[in-house]
């Protein structure tokens, strides 16, 4: 039987559409079915939408183009595994090899959520909203990367006869990627691109985002929105400050960070401080085994990294690895810092306080006016981070109230995502005007974006709304409105 849409090209919007979790986009094109990530919900009014089924038949997906290994784009892929996926999975070889350890920690605290679940409810004698089974599996997990191709940067594949994708550098994290879908139509060649997560130029390690000079259709994140996020100076500068002061003091720094990427990023800031000589004598722990597990993962793709960071590692100056930084692995380990007479900088997760090792630190130090929380990441609505950085006292960790006593320092140069003046000069590379749809954004934000972008350049931009289906094939987009 013919396919009537064979030449067609449709995306409908599955997640991070008004908020910032949960990226899925499907794209059906000349007959194939491909979907733009398979991210985890963790906004906690969006999380039931991890239990719901998928929104179409995880069987008869052709393909998962991944563009980088946050769980907010690849959490729900153990779940598609599950569910009856057969296709491939094409990632980059970064991604490909941080895959595993960001999936089977995902599921470990699955199933260490639906045990506690499932002993509260027996204690309170009721049944909560979600099953008490797991989300997923370290089994599940386990399932997905033999489904996974690691493929170069910049080197068109080819999925059909009409159809290619090809990934270019996001600057985001190490192994992110803006995925570009072409698509033959006649003469012309339609392009798609993903934006996926875009980070910030002159970033540690990573390389600057690419740019285009042409696209058709642009499905761009906008969690910045329309805000900037200067520093009022250098990072490296800032950092020192910070740390030296709160160590004259007597305190402790804790610099809640995500495993994958922001914690590397600071530690080779820290590398080169130590290496000037711009720090007092400090202990640096990294106090999260999956953190240590992705700077394994690093060292194995230099070649992935920017000049500078290939400069380091060729020189022989491993910034990963100085004489103040120590690994922790251990739970008994992680707690017997707090027993250390002298103060320390601590990395440890989650990125935004929301559970992990980070909460201990923070139970014994956020009432110490001499110890320093200091952010280098976004703190989403709803999280115990965005509430520190916010002021608000007094902090209820592990179910007891503390009076918010230390001191909180944000730094927004370790951001792994574009500012607005980031965003708008990316943007003004392209010289046609292509049709533009928002998403990764909270509501207000994703606004503040749309119209920077209709006021700079009038093209038609939308702010996409969840399982919003949009049809791709040609015709004048529509104006954008006022
Ligand atoms: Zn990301
Ligand atoms: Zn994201």
């Amino acid at each position: 039987m013919p396919n009537t849409n064979r030449s067609g090209l449709k995306i409908k919007f599955l997640g991070a559409n008004r908020q910032i979790t949960g990226s899925c986009t499907l794209v059906e094109a000349d007959g194939l079915s491909l979907i733009v990530d398979c991210g985890l919900f963790q906004e906690r009014e969006f999380l039931s939408r991890n239990w719901g089924p998928f929104s179409f038949d995880p069987e008869r997906v052709d393909f998962v183009l991944l563009t980088h290994a946050h769980l907010d784009h690849c959490g729900l892929l153990p779940k598609l595994v599950r569910e009856g996926f057969r296709g491939r999975i094409l990632a980059t070889e970064v991604t490909r090899d941080l895959l595993p350890i960001v999936l089977e920690d995902s599921a470990h605290i699955q199933e260490e959520d639906a045990a506690y679940k499932k002993k509260r409810h027996a204690r309170e004698g009721r049944k909560g909203p979600h099953p008490e089974v797991p989300l997923y599996t370290v089994r599940d997990a386990r399932l997905v990367p033999p489904h996974v191709d690691g493929i170069a940067y910049r080197r068109p594949l080819s999925l059909s006869d009409r159809v290619e994708v090809v990934f270019h550098d996001a600057g985001h994290i190490l192994g992110s990627a803006m995925i570009e879908i072409r698509l033959k139509d006649g003469e012309r060649v339609k392009q798609l691109l993903f934006s996926g997560d875009v980070g910030q130029w002159d970033k540690p390690i990573v390389k600057d985002p690419a740019v285009f000079e042409r696209l058709d259709t642009l499905v761009l994140e906008s969690t910045y929105g329309g805000v900037n996020r200067e520093d009022p100076g250098r990072r490296d500068d800032m950092l020192q400050e910070l740390i030296t002061r709160t160590v004259k003091a007597g305190g402790n720094v804790l610099i809640p960070t995500f495993a994958l990427e922001r914690a590397q990023e600071v530690l080779y800031t820290l590398s080169l401080l130590f290496a000037e000589q711009r720090l007092p004598d400090v202990p640096v722990y990294l106090d999260s085994p999956m953190a240590v597990e992705v700077t394994r993962v690093f060292e194995n793709h230099v070649d992935s990294m920017d000049r500078q960071a290939r400069a380091l590692f060729r020189s022989g100056n491993h910034p990963f690895r100085f004489p103040a930084l120590h690994l922790i692995g251990s739970t008994e380990e992680s707690k017997s810092l707090n027993r250390l007479e002298r103060p320390f900088v601590v990395l440890a997760g989650s990125g935004m306080c929301t559970g992990g090792r980070i909460k201990h630190h923070l139970q014994r130090n956020i009432s110490r006016p001499e110890s320093l929380v200091l952010f280098v990441g976004y703190q989403a609505r709803g999280t115990l981070g965005r509430q520190i950085l916010e002021g608000k006292s007094p902090v209820r960790i592990h179910g007891r109230n503390h009076p918010l006593r230390a001191r909180v320092a944000q730094l927004h140069g370790f951001s792994a995502h574009a500012g607005a003046q980031d965003m708008m000069r990316w943007l003004r590379h392209i010289r046609n005007e292509p049709r533009v749809f928002l998403n990764h954004g909270e509501e207000d934000r994703a606004a503040e974006l749309a119209a920077a972008i209709e006021r700079e350049f009038g093209w038609p931009v939308q702010v996409s709304f969840y399982e919003e289906e949009i049809e791709l094939n040609g015709g004048p987009a529509p104006r954008p409105a006022g």
